[in-house]
């Protein structure tokens, strides 16, 4: 049976260690680290975790000002807002929170963030730095799970990592940071053939598809190690993860439960984030 990777232990650790780096900033430098989050009209889900940041925030000393606009803001008026927080002294980070609504173009509101404030680690610049392997603000959900995987005390290197899920917010990035850290990648997406068969063969899965279970307990490889991105709501039976968690846990040595796993680290990492943009303002030494 396999040991339960908690990831709201391992979200506690960073959220004491931020709070402990804030309170040292304020009395040694007299600084607060600010966070802005700016969220476009009123879709619930997003309303949820833009609160949710906020509290996170409030609880370990960084200062969070929260931008809300209407469902119907413009583009420009959008791009003028992060304009003003890109030249505000007092604001460290910048989080747009997405989706934003369709009349709205994405990449150029995020390319609009200036890459030292960018804290959720989306602008083209941080996604370079991060293929290229040089130091970049890495996106929170990510850099989360390398974080749990951290915690299991397993060696990546040489290991063969699958990851279930492209995206540029989670698929892509963690697929960058584990070919970083010597694991040999495969990333598998909608297209791929024979998805049971890549499975198999991980020592390291990392499952970030947004379906419910999809993802069967009797395709790991004994042993493997199992993170779950997944948050599938489903009547009846509450949050599910992209794995039949049951089955799979039955034969991987390390697995993430779903809630309880990912999700908390991704505000954690926000949080370290935003004290590191703080400190590199501070520092001058930009992004
Ligand atoms: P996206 O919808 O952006 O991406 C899903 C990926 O899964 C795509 O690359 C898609 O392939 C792939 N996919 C879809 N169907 C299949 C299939 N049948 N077989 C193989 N691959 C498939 O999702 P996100 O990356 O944004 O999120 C993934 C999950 O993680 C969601 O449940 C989301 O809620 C959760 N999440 C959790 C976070 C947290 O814990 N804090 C943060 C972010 C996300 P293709 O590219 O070909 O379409």
């Amino acid at each position: 049976m396999a040991e339960i990777i908690d990831g709201k232990a391992v979200a506690r650790e960073v959220r004491e260690a931020v709070k402990n780096e804030v309170e040292k900033l304020g009395r040694e430098r007299g600084l607060v680290p600010g966070l802005s989050v700016v969220l476009v009209g009123e879709d619930p889900a997003s309303q949820v975790y833009v609160r949710n940041k906020g509290k996170a925030c409030e609880k370990t000393g960084i200062r969070s000002v929260q931008h809300t606009l209407p469902e119907d803001t413009t583009q420009e008026r959008l791009l003028g807002l992060i304009e003003e927080l890109n030249n505000d002294p007092s604001v460290h980070g910048i989080l747009v929170q997405l989706p934003l609504p369709p009349h709205i173009d994405e990449h150029s509101v995020i390319e609009a963030i200036s890459p030292e404030k960018d804290v959720d680690g989306f602008h083209p610049f941080n996604v370079g730095r991060l293929v290229v392997g040089r130091p970049a603000f890495r996106p929170c959900t990510p850099a989360g799970i390398m974080r749990l995987l951290d915690s299991t005390g397993i060696d990546l290197t040489g290991k063969e990592a699958v990851v279930v899920g492209r995206s540029n917010i989670v698929g892509k990035p963690v697929a960058f940071m584990l070919l970083e850290r010597n694991s040999t990648v495969t990333i598998c997406h909608s297209r791929t053939e024979d998805l049971p068969e890549k499975i198999a063969r991980a020592d390291v899965l990392i499952g970030a598809v947004g379906r419910p279970e999809m993802i069967k307990g009797e395709w790991i490889k004994p042993g493997a190690v199992v993170v779950d991105v997944g948050i599938n709501r489903v009547p009846e039976r509450g949050l599910v993860g992209d794995v039949e968690f049951e089955s799979a846990a039955r034969r991987a040595s390390w697995i993430t439960p779903v809630p309880g796993g990912v999700g908390p680290m991704t505000i954690a990492m926000l949080l370290r984030n935003t004290v590191e943009a703080a400190k590199r303002a501070a520092d001058g030494s930009g992004a």
